[in-house]
């Protein structure tokens, strides 16, 4: 029997519209969440990452505004800026646009954020919140993997999870969600010897490597539930994730497509952390 699929897309469109009601209910408090975006440099992924954000900012009646810098910008420029974000009273979440130019210390930047207005959730003080199994603002993907799961009610206590990729940015923070709902986790990277065994093992299986159908249908157990976080893009130009969907439909019990699954989950989570950060601002 065929997967079921989950549908990111169509999640994502009920996580905006309780955005939009949470963002209706601040405003009768006189609080309009607002979001400043820093983007530097010319990456062109980047700049429509950024124009889809604020598009479901606008959307969901999020304020946002979008701060465009050189590629030439200075670290203690983009440090200025962020200082001045944090101390602005009209933004409650501040997100600086992944990947920085070459000559800048990204974590550096990333730390000066304030940890209350840092909604993609990178700061060590999130992450370390995170760790210690008190979640404040989480990593949007992760959050959005998290949220698929529990809205298709895929049963995780007790359960062998096994996720590839150990980035801070989704396998780590991920591993640790899983790890709270009492899921047994398993963290593969690309050290990691004999991953299929594993694998096959696994009730929830997680890509998150940024390799294109890395994960095929021997490497699945029957019936599992598997998330692809992946977006690569191909030499023909289409898109395509970390799994084989084709093959791997046919034997996992769920799984999600690329694109439509994971994705459009992390701008609803970036919008739900931009909504919290207001209303405890
Ligand atoms: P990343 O920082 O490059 O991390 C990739 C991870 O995969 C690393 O831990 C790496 O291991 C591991 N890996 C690489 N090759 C491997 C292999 N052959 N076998 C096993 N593990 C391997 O990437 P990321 O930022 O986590 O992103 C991962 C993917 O998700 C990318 O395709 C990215 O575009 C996508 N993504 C999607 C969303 C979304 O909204 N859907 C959000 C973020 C990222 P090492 O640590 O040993 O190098």
């Amino acid at each position: 029997m065929a997967a079921q699929i989950l549908d990111g897309k169509q999640l994502a469109a009920q996580v905006r519209a309780e955005v939009k009601r949470k963002v209706e209910a601040l405003a009768r408090r006189g609080i309009r969440p607002g979001l400043a975006v820093i983007l530097a440099g010319e990456n062109p992924a980047s700049r429509v990452y950024v124009r889809n954000k604020i598009r479901a900012c606008e959307e969901t009646g999020v304020r946002s505004s979008a701060l465009e810098l050189p590629e030439s910008v200075t670290e203690s420029e983009l440090l200025k800026r962020v200082r001045a974000l944090n101390q602005d009273a009209s933004v409650h979440g501040i997100l600086v646009q992944l990947p920085l130019p070459k000559h800048v210390n990204a974590a550096r930047v990333l730390e000066a954020v304030s940890p209350e207005k840092d909604v993609d959730g990178f700061h060590e003080a999130n992450l370390g919140a995170l760790l210690a199994g008190e979640p404040r603002l989480v990593p949007c993907t992760p959050a959005g993997v998290m949220r698929l799961l529990e809205h298709a009610a895929i049963p995780l206590a007790g359960r062998r999870a096994v996720v590839i990729g150990r980035s801070t940015i989704v396998g780590k923070p991920l591993s640790l969600l899983l790890l709270q709902k009492d899921a047994t986790v398993t963290i593969c990277h690309s050290k990691s010897k004999g991953i299929e065994l594993m694998t096959k093992e696994a009730d929830i299986l997680v890509a998150a490597i940024g390799r294109p159908k890395l994960v095929g249908a021997a490497m699945v157990k029957p019936g599992a539930c598997v998330v692809d976080v992946g977006i690569n893009r191909l030499a023909d130009g289409a898109l395509a994730g970390d799994v084989d969907f084709e093959a791997v439909k046919s034997v996992a019990g769920w799984i999600t497509p690329v694109p439509g699954g994971v994705g459009p989950m992390t701008i609803a989570m970036l919008l739900e952390n931009c909504v919290r950060a207001a209303s405890e601002s």
